[in-house]
């Protein structure tokens, strides 16, 4: 009796939740009026590793790390410690003209482990911003201005790749092409020029995934040679498209877009800000083809997914290009809270972990997990194909399995698979017809079999009238 009555005043403060959340909230990436009916709010009381407890009580398996930032789970103590010492310390302070110990020393532990390429100086300097979106806006901008301080006026071109996403503001926007985020959008866009996606799924029949991969960098050839001199740089997501739906491509790709913007003098934008630390199975995902870019941009998983925070890594070279006696050849962008203390110390404290823990190896045992578990639902009847890097996972999902006869999105096919997993206390949240796993990397082997029950049920209830 006791025990009930708790649960109902649970459900009825949950419910209290909700009605004040719509009375007052506007929320991300969604259609408001799906709330309440369609789709009810979720309101949670606290995270516990992958777990996310509801104020109802009730626990949900956070399977897409609460989009893709967290990595060691939920109020990991060792981050929450450092935060809060450093904030005992300094919460805040200008980076112009100042500086602090955090900012210094993430710095150099991240110029320490990037990647690297041979017979190539390796990245130099450090920029910081307080999201992904305005990350890449700063490299976007650097690369811009680069040339301009070298005298290459003409080089005002962006190239990015066909479902390719970097963020929603309105540079960031014009270098993705994902249409939901930017049809609307489009007349207030940056013209870039887009070359097609390197993406394995897309190959055709006969055609290995390294054959895709050159076929795109054969196109992306000829489009930088239609263009001399007017690119400032190319732009793309190293191994995975993940808001593009978790498509993958061989990393021969990465080597050739690398080799092309050498021969045309073309900066590489790497836009590691979801591939980064650790996701697909490298520390970053360009190790896994020997190359470094000129930029390089990371974000969420970089405070293990405690604050916003982002960095920019330059070459030398780039930044030399803006020393000089006159403020307008300087870099004079600048966000409020660029650096901010609390955020370095729980990127410090991240690094920290993955070398305590070993994460790197520890995750590569998962991901095989990971792997066994997938492999029987690439039996069902309309999944087209079970793909992984590293910790992600994506089940992309299509009418008889047939790669010719995707979904409709009318069918909602996403929407329903988020609810049944949902109702099993799972958290999975499909990009259109592609479901994916991209869980904290604490993740036990009681959790992956209950993501992959809940994932089968999810297939099985998605699909059911199709
Ligand atoms: C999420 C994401 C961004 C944007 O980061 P925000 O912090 O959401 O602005 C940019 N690029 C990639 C590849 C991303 O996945």
């Amino acid at each position: 009796m006791h025990e009930t009555d708790h649960e109902i005043r649970m459900l009825a403060e949950a419910d209290r939740w909700r009605s004040r959340d719509l009375a007052v909230l506007w929320h991300p990436c969604t259609q408001m009026r799906e709330h309440p009916h369609t789709l009810p709010l979720v309101p949670i009381a606290r995270g516990e590793g992958a777990w996310l407890i509801g104020q109802d009580g009730r626990r949900y398996l956070d399977a897409v790390s609460s989009w893709w930032t967290n990595l060691f789970g939920h109020a990991e103590p060792r981050i929450g410690a450092a935060i809060a010492a450093q904030a005992g310390r300094l919460e805040q302070v200008i980076l112009a003209g100042f500086s602090h110990p955090p900012a210094v020393e993430l710095a150099e532990r991240l110029l320490a482990i990037a990647p690297r390429q041979q017979g190539r100086a390796p990245l130099a300097k450090v920029f910081y911003a307080d999201n992904g979106s305005a990350g890449v806006e700063v490299a976007l901008k650097m690369a811009f201005h680069c040339f301009r301080n070298r005298g290459e006026t003409r080089r005002t071109r962006f190239v990015a790749l066909e479902n390719g996403y970097h963020g929603e503001t309105l540079g960031a926007l014009a270098v993705g092409d994902i249409p939901l985020y930017r049809r609307v959008y489009a007349p207030l866009l940056a013209e870039a020029l887009f070359a097609p996606s390197p993406d394995a799924y897309a190959a055709r029949d006969g055609e290995s995934e390294a054959q895709a991969a050159h076929r795109a960098a054969d196109t992306l050839a000829d489009l930088f040679e239609r263009h001399p001199g007017e690119i400032c740089a190319l732009i793309l997501e190293p191994r995975v498209q993940c808001a593009g739906g978790m498509r993958m491509h061989h990393p021969d790709y990465l080597r050739r877009a690398r080799e092309l913007c050498d021969a045309h003098g073309v900066f590489l934008i790497a836009d590691e800000i979801a591939t980064g630390f650790g996701r697909t199975g490298t520390m970053f995902a360009c190790e896994q083809a020997g190359v470094a870019p000129d930029l390089l941009c990371l974000s969420k998983g970089l405070t293990g997914g405690f604050l916003p925070l982002a960095a920019v890594l330059a070459t030398q070279d780039l930044y030399d290009a803006f020393l000089d006696d006159s403020r307008e050849r300087a870099f004079l962008h600048s966000h409020s809270y660029t650096g901010n203390p609390l955020a370095c110390a729980a990127a410090l404290a991240t690094l920290d972990i993955f070398v305590q823990d070993d994460v790197i190896a520890r995750n590569r045992a998962t991901a095989a997990r990971m792997a066994e578990l997938a492999a029987p639902l690439a039996q069902h009847r309309h999944v087209a194909q079970v793909r992984q890097a590293g910790m992600i996972v994506a089940f992309e999902l299509a009418r008889d399995g047939r790669r010719d006869a995707p979904f409709d999105a009318s069918e909602r096919i996403g929407l329903r698979a988020y609810r049944a997993a949902l109702d099993r206390g799972v958290l999975l949240r499909p990009l259109g017809e592609v479901l994916y796993w991209m869980p904290p990397y604490c993740i036990d082997e009681e959790q992956l079999q209950r993501l992959a029950a809940a994932t089968a049920t999810a297939i099985e209830e998605a699909t059911a009238c199709a």
